[in-house]
């Protein structure tokens, strides 16, 4: 199913909110995610736009799950029973510029809050490589941009409104329920429907983004924290051939002290003279503007542009965290694995994200260096890897991103995520039958 074709069926569901079997609609055309890797094992999509319709849904289902804007490669949002969209749930609710926080109903997507905050005067602490995705699924899911100092997306979340299986509202808040909020930011889609996500905000800034070519491997490996220190956020891209990193996404604040002055070489790596794509190939107009040029926040955080495709578009993605202190063993781990992962690689980026307290959050309580690969859309030569990958990081307690393509064993995450019981046990008690719960959830997270 195109995006056209989606954003059609939305409109459909929300003139007539009830169930509907979409493949007649759709010209025999089945739900997928974003990618098209994964056909969902249902059709069967809901749309609602209350509170209260959400309530009287979720009542009447025995089962569902949440979508939001399918950007997942894995089936943590897939269901056979049926899906419940918010899209149309899309408002600011309320920005509360003395406290400092703007609370949104669900459907909205990074893209669509970004502009109305700014206009306001204020910002996020940060973004993704692309705006295109709802913030209630990114929250779900832990989804990260970079900055030593930046925690991922969910850390800005400081109160969520989600409805639990027996349709009831729980209202819980970073100030008031603590640990129990810890655990519910990082949901899985485990505790329920998320109808509402309060953000922490900050006065608006502008940026400037320098892109600098060939960075030798040797640089990075004597100098990696004052190459990741050297922008508010910073991105390496790499195919890991000729010993080097092809692009450094350098990403600064223009306030006095924050500015990256941009020299013409950097640790060894040239200024590019023209904008990039991270898959050099590839046309830059779908990128954020690059060569310094001043821009607020919310186009130049993200690599990609709204309005256009993010990324390569057919592909597929895997990414794991390690923990900071091992980041150089762990890249040059995978950089020895250069000739066995080149014919399935686009890209490879790496990203630092500082540590928090939510306890799904694979950044929980320890600064994290992400290693992403994009891949071919050849998923037999991928799962094959993956386990290789996997092996090579195990020695780092490397997790994987929750929404990404990953083989690693439902035994080892609990062995990995410390809070897993308590998780399992949050969840238990805001759905008590597994209402929320899919293969995914079952597999990974209740299964042990
Ligand atoms: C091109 C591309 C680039 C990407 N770049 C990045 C990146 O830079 N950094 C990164 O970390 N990730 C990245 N991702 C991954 C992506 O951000 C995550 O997969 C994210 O979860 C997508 O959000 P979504 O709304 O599309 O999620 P979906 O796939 O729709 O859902 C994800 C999960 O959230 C749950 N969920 C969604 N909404 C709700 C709700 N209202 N209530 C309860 N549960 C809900 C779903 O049930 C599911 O379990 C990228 C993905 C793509 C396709």
């Amino acid at each position: 199913m195109n995006k056209r074709t989606f954003i059609k069926l939305f409109a459909a569901t929300v003139a007539s909110p009830s169930v509907m079997r979409m493949l007649a609609w759709a010209g025999q055309e089945r739900l997928k995610n974003w990618a098209g890797n994964l056909e969902y094992n249902t059709d069967r999509l809901h749309t609602s736009i209350s509170l209260e319709q959400v309530q009287d849904y979720v009542k009447k289902e025995s089962k569902l799950k949440v979508l939001g804007t399918r950007h997942c490669f894995n089936n943590i949002a897939d269901s056979k029973d049926g899906f419940l969209s918010l899209k149309p749930m899309d408002k600011v609710v309320a920005i509360d510029t003395a406290k400092r926080t703007v609370t949104i109903g669900a459907g909205i997507t990074y893209g669509q809050l970004c502009p109305y905050l700014d206009g306001k005067g204020f910002a996020l602490h940060n973004l993704a490589s692309l705006p295109h995705i709802s913030i209630a699924g990114a929250c779900s899911t832990a989804t990260h941009g970079s900055g030593q100092k930046n925690g991922n997306l969910a850390t800005a979340a400081s109160a969520l409104e989600i409805v639990t299986a027996d349709g009831k509202v729980v209202n819980l808040s970073r100030e008031r329920d603590d640990e129990t909020f810890n655990g519910a930011v990082v949901g899985l889609g485990a505790l329920g429907v998320i109808t509402k996500v309060t953000l922490d905000i900050q006065p608006s800034f502008r940026m400037r983004q320098y892109v600098y070519e060939n960075l030798p491997l040797s640089e990075l490996k004597d100098h990696f924290d004052a190459i990741e220190s050297s922008g508010y956020s910073v991105s390496l891209f790499t195919d890991w051939q000729k010993q080097r990193i092809n692009e450094v996404w350098i990403k600064s604040r223009v306030e006095e002290g924050e500015a990256f002055h941009a020299t013409p070489e950097f640790f060894g790596a040239k200024l590019a003279t023209r904008n990039l794509h991270p898959v050099v190939a590839l046309s830059a107009e779908n990128c954020t503007e690059q060569m310094g040029v001043p821009g607020p926040w919310y186009e130049r955080l993200p690599h990609f542009r709204m309005g256009f495709t993010p990324s390569a578009g057919k592909e597929l993605q895997s990414e794991y965290f390690v923990p900071r202190q091992h980041a150089v063993e762990a890249i040059l781990a995978m950089e020895r694995m250069r000739d066995q992962v080149s014919p399935s690689l686009l890209i490879s980026e790496i990203r630092t994200i500082a540590a928090d307290n939510l306890w799904m959050s694979p950044c929980y309580k320890q600064d994290c260096v992400a290693i992403h690969f994009t891949w071919k859309p050849d998923w037999p030569a991928v799962s094959k890897l993956l386990p290789v990958i996997e092996k090579e990081l195990a020695p780092f307690n490397a997790r994987p991103h929750w929404g990404k393509l990953f083989t690693i064993l439902p035994a080892e995450l609990h062995r990995i995520y410390k809070k897993m019981p308590d998780f399992v046990e949050l969840s238990k008690g805001y759905d008590p039958q597994g209402k929320f719960r899919n293969e995914y959830l079952n597999k990974n997270i209740f299964s042990i």
